[in-house]
């Protein structure tokens, strides 16, 4: 179906599958130490859903692997029967929908094992940053997580990954020191830039179009002493709150990554008073000093005066994922993100602006780029560094019917408001979940990089197996 954003019209890819022969997917479950289901099967609908209750996904055969040769085994089964594979782990992150291939579900592959002398995390296709903090943090290291650490920690690594360590240490992209892979053709080996240059380069950007990645080593960083969190004023001051932010940031060093955001509390009993069905202008922020010097860096926004809930206090690695308040359990999400030059009057007007009246928004935000973002390492992979100092970023809950047409057109009105302030690339871990068309997808890549991908797909997967998710079109290559 297609849905327009702004002035982009998006269309998913519709291809036809075969379907897979029934002794064959009989003999494959026999050979699994996970589960297969069919749609004959009862455990089909929970295993094709996903965390993004507005994707929907009818695949041929779903498979939750439960070890490497599962994914082996699943792959060398695609690959006879000639079924396009997509692979998810949570559903965070959906794109083109898995609609009669094979759907590989990584969840139950949640390992994680941390090296602490060569500062290295070897971390499960299924894992969340839910399983890897606690095990980092007892070595006094951490990984370059996100706002967000219920998603999926291979899908938002893969898509660049912008996380509260991020202007001191980039994305969490570059963290990345080998994959563990099962290519189309069944073929599992280990990624590393000295092994395998193509496949590690195009990896970092382009995973989902090249194969299931069964585990990614991780560099660490040494554990900062870390001082933040987030304070809440009423949406009716977010005008001046987001000019205050405006001044402040422009003068933080690298050490402070910081957002500001208007944000809209659900009426539900779960939400804290006094939060519950208020409309909020929120200022966050995560700084590597100790607690004397952070205390002085965050002093120009206490200006503000007491806000209405929330604090800045010393944290510690594992409240890195309870600062943003993200969303927990499953929900119909949207959204739209934008890497913007600089914090202009325009900019922060069209942000204040989302405090007035009913909207269906549930946050609108600028998050602070620059600092080590800007900096693209010698080895970095495809995904373009971001080419300005904010990303503009908007979710809505997009319910069936008429409301959820109204959450559509508030998206749409935010993304031409905001073209004339693009300054680059989005970044694809911030592709809306309706952005899968070719057009969206082009503009995450510059023309070259798109190229060289649409050179190493004809050659890594030249059946276009892994067409769904964020795909590779072959075309790419010219
Ligand atoms: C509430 C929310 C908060 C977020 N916050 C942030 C944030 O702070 N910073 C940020 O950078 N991003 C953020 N994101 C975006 C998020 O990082 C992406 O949506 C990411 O792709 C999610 O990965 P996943 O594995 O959880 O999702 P999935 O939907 O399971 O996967 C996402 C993509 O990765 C591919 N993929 C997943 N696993 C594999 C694998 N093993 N091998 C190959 N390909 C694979 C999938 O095919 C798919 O294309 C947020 C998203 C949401 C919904």
């Amino acid at each position: 179906m297609p849905a327009a954003i702004g002035n982009r019209t998006v269309t998913a890819m519709t291809t036809a599958s075969p379907t897979p022969d029934a002794t064959a997917v009989h003999e494959l479950r026999g050979q699994l130490e996970g589960t297969l289901a069919t749609p004959a099967d009862a455990g089909y609908d929970a295993l094709r859903a996903s965390w993004n209750l507005t994707f929907e996904q009818r695949p041929a055969l779903v498979v939750e692997a439960a070890d490497g040769d599962d994914v082996v085994a699943a792959l060398g089964f695609a690959h006879e029967q000639q079924l396009p594979v997509a692979v998810q782990s949570t559903g965070h992150g959906t794109g083109v929908a898995c609609d009669g291939g094979l759907l590989l579900r990584t969840g139950r592959l949640t390992q994680v094992e941390v090296d602490p002398v060569l500062r290295i995390a070897r971390i499960g296709a299924g894992a969340r940053w839910t399983d890897v903090l606690p095990l980092t943090a007892a070595h006094g290291l951490a990984p370059l997580l996100g706002f967000n650490p219920h998603v999926g920690v291979v899908g938002y690594t893969l898509g660049g990954g912008l996380g509260w360590l991020a202007r001191r240490h980039g994305l969490a992209v570059d963290s990345v020191r080998a994959l563990d892979v099962v290519l189309p053709d069944a073929t599992h080996l280990r990624v590393t830039a000295a092994a395998e240059p193509d496949l590690f380069w195009a990896l970092r950007g382009g995973a989902s179009a090249f194969g299931v990645v069964v585990a990614l080593e991780l560099e660490l960083i040494e554990t900062p002493e870390l001082f933040g969190g987030m304070v809440l004023y009423p949406g009716a001051r977010a005008a001046e709150a987001i000019a205050a932010y405006a001044d402040w940031a422009a003068t933080a060093p690298e050490e402070v990554t910081s957002s500001v955001a208007v944000v809209r509390f659900p009426p539900l009993p779960e939400v804290p008073e006094p939060l519950r069905g208020l409309t909020a202008v929120s200022i966050a922020a995560c700084v590597q000093r100790d607690a004397a010097a952070a205390e002085a860096l965050l002093a120009p926004l206490r200006t503000l005066g007491a806000p209405l809930a929330g604090s800045f206090r010393p944290l510690l690695p594992e409240d890195l994922g309870t600062i943003a308040m993200d969303p927990v359990d499953p929900m119909p999400a949207a959204g739209h993100a934008e890497v913007v030059a600089t914090l202009t009057p325009e900019l922060q007007a069209l942000l204040a602006e989302t405090a007035e009246g009913e909207r269906p928004l549930v946050i609108a935000e600028l998050r602070h780029l620059g600092g080590a973002l800007a900096r693209a390492g010698a080895d970095a992979g495809p995904i373009p560094r971001p080419a300005g100092e904010f990303l503009f970023h908007a979710e809505t809950v997009v319910p069936p019917g008429p409301a959820g047409a109204a959450a559509h057109a508030e998206l749409a009105r935010l993304a031409q408001a905001l073209a004339p302030h693009v300054a680059g690339p989005p970044l694809p871990s911030f592709l809306g979940e309706l952005e899968t068309g070719p057009e969206r997808l082009e503009q995450a890549f510059p023309a070259a990089t798109r190229a060289r991908l649409g050179r190493l797909k004809a050659r890594y997967d030249p059946d276009e197996r892994f067409r769904f998710g964020r795909p590779v079109p072959r075309g790419w290559a010219g």
